[in-house]
């Protein structure tokens, strides 16, 4: 077989999405559907035992030309900006093949409704798989930092999808380590995503401890994480330690938690580590 063989590749559906232009896709996409087309519904039998889904798109507006993009989040005069295709999720790449997990909302026929997916309206979807909470989640896995988000807010929107992801509900707990580590990440760290983070956190509120694993990968197997009374979180960053005294929550609600002032949740300062 020949290396540089063509494969032909059928559409089995379509995104149908709000939002219309690549440019105008939040940073970890919208809610949308993928509306099946009906030849293929037969293959959607017994999907409903998922609740999480791999969809494979085919980007057909991306370059496929390029092996070196300089990713959505880095800017280009940074020494390190340029990064290979297979490196990155850019849809650029020789075959523009695009892979989000995303969870189902609802399936009515062949539209399957999902909370977020970052292809625009009318991107031919290639392929659906189920997401296998056995094989697929590889918990220990890390990243360094490709990018940094472009705002708080961005951030928060993230931080809130990686302690969702562990916590698997939202929680006042959940918003106020949200918002410690929005903090965190954005005032001390300018944004960067800490490499090597030791964690403190209190024993007796597991909603926050699970949101702080969640979106910092920390666990007491690895020393990474402690757990002790009182409530206060201490993060500690090489020589670097901070620290949060939590204060009482006055409206316990996740709106009101997510957009309260910092200095209506904790008091914060710097200590010596150790
Ligand atoms: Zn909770």
């Amino acid at each position: 077989m020949a290396h540089d063989e063509a494969w032909q590749l059928r559409a089995i559906g379509l995104v149908r999405s709000d939002v219309k232009e690549r440019k105008q896709m939040p940073p970890l996409g919208a809610p949308a559907a993928i509306e099946v087309y009906p030849e293929f519904a037969d293959g959607l039998l017994r999907l409903e035992k998922h609740s999480h889904i791999w969809v494979l798109a085919w980007l057909h507006g991306a370059e496929r030309d390029l092996l070196q993009v300089v990713p959505r989040g880095v800017r280009a005069e940074e020494p390190d900006a340029l990064h290979g295709v297979f490196a990155v999720r850019s849809p650029v790449r020789p075959n523009p093949i695009g892979l989000t997990v995303t969870r189902i909302v609802r399936v009515h026929d062949t539209r399957i409704e999902v909370a977020r997916l970052d292809f625009i309206d009318g991107t031919p979807v290639i392929d659906l798989k189920p997401y296998f909470v056995s094989r697929d989640l590889v918990f220990s896995a890390a990243n360094r930092q490709i990018g940094r988000p472009a705002s708080r807010e961005n951030l928060r929107e993230s931080l809130i999808e990686q302690a969702l992801n562990f916590h698997g509900e939202t929680c006042p707990d959940l918003a106020l380590a949200v918002r410690v580590m929005e903090h965190y990440r954005w005032e001390v760290l300018g944004g960067s995503d800490p490499e090597g983070l030791r964690v403190i956190a209190p024993w007796e509120r597991g909603c926050l401890v699970d949101a702080l694993i969640g979106m910092t990968r920390v666990s007491p197997g690895r020393g990474t994480l402690s757990l002790l009374a009182g409530d206060r979180v201490r993060l500690e960053l090489r020589d670097r330690a901070h620290e949060y005294l939590l204060l009482p929550l006055l409206v316990y609600d996740v709106a009101a938690t997510l957009a309260a002032p910092d200095e209506a949740l904790f008091d914060w300062r710097e200590v010596t580590p150790g």
